[in-house]
């Protein structure tokens, strides 16, 4: 597909672990079988939860699985002006309003109410900004590559926070903008996010932006059902040769590409040279989950 631009865009709140290896390496090789760029985003919005270092942490684990981007690496941390400017968009055409409510006066309810869509209702107490889900495109409906059609209503999902109370920009504003601003057309990620893309819908739709095209990945379990993630500590990538070369096989059976088993440890060079010629989205299998291998589940 011509122009095509795909991204990669972890938090770094901790190093990438097997899980994001497989999304990393799907969004690459879908990329890079369709002559695309592929770009990596540091998602750093909520410092708090970033480490410091731990963006380079993760730049080394991505080049030691010659997983190498096109242009430079972007910072969301650098971006204020921009959600600024289109948190004012969506203020100016009332789709996105100031909120004093806090998580305790809310927490009987599965979405929040709407309490202060026609004003705030503790005037005196910081604000945080809301999207008005009920204005707003609906429902939204596209076609995952993997899950097919999606229909969601995203009043039914709730006013999501567009900046939080403590000033910080929220990931769907952020996602929103940065993918719009790089013109990202082509979005491969987990499907932990499946239910977060009717907001990024709306969102697209209020400020004007085209909507990508969407695959979303079974995520990987560990082997007592959780998902694999930073906050279950899972493992960090080994970025050594020889277990690169092992984890980057057992990444390709992950994504049901089948890779050949002579090349189980060959250079990774050679590996994803032939995965991208190779790579074929339609054999990925349509699930929530798929378990961590055996051969990965020893590894420290
Ligand atoms: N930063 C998000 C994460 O690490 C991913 C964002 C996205 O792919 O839309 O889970």
């Amino acid at each position: 597909m011509p122009g095509y631009r795909g991204r990669f865009a972890p938090t770094p709140s901790g190093p990438l672990h097997f899980g994001s290896l497989v999304t990393a390496l799907a969004s690459y090789l879908d990329t890079r079988h369709a002559g695309g760029t592929w770009l990596v985003r540091i998602e750093d919005i909520d410092p708090p939860r970033c480490p410091p270092g731990t963006d380079t942490t993760i730049l080394r684990q991505l080049e030691a699985f010659g997983l190498h981007w096109d242009e430079e690496v972007r910072y969301q941390s650098t971006r204020h002006e921009a959600y600024q400017a289109a948190l004012e968009q969506l203020a100016e055409n009332g789709l996105a309003y100031p909120c004093s409510c806090s998580r305790k006066e809310r927490r009987e309810y599965a979405v929040y109410p709407g309490w202060c869509r026609s004003g705030v209702r503790h005037p005196g107490r910081s604000l945080a900004w809301r999207l008005r889900s009920d204005l707003g495109e609906r429902p939204i409906v596209w076609q995952d590559r993997l899950f097919a059609r999606q229909c969601f209503d995203p009043a039914e999902l709730g006013d999501v926070v567009l900046k939080r109370r403590d000033g910080l920009w929220a990931y769907q504003l952020a996602v929103v903008v940065d993918d719009g601003d790089q013109r990202i057309n082509q979005i491969v990620r987990g499907t932990d996010l499946l239910d977060n893309t009717p907001w990024q819908g709306q969102l697209q739709r209020a400020l004007n932006l085209p909507r990508p095209h969407y695959l979303h990945l079974p995520l990987i379990a560990a082997h007592n059902g959780q998902k694999l993630s930073k906050q279950n500590l899972a493992p960090a990538l080994p970025t050594d040769d020889l277990s690169v070369r092992r984890f980057l096989h057992e990444a390709l059976i992950a994504l049901d590409q089948a890779p050949a088993p002579f090349l189980n440890d060959a250079p990774v060079n050679e590996q994803l040279s032939a995965a991208i010629a190779a790579w074929d989205s339609n054999r990925l299998q349509p699930r929530m989950y798929r378990t961590l291998p055996h051969a990965i589940r020893t590894e420290k």
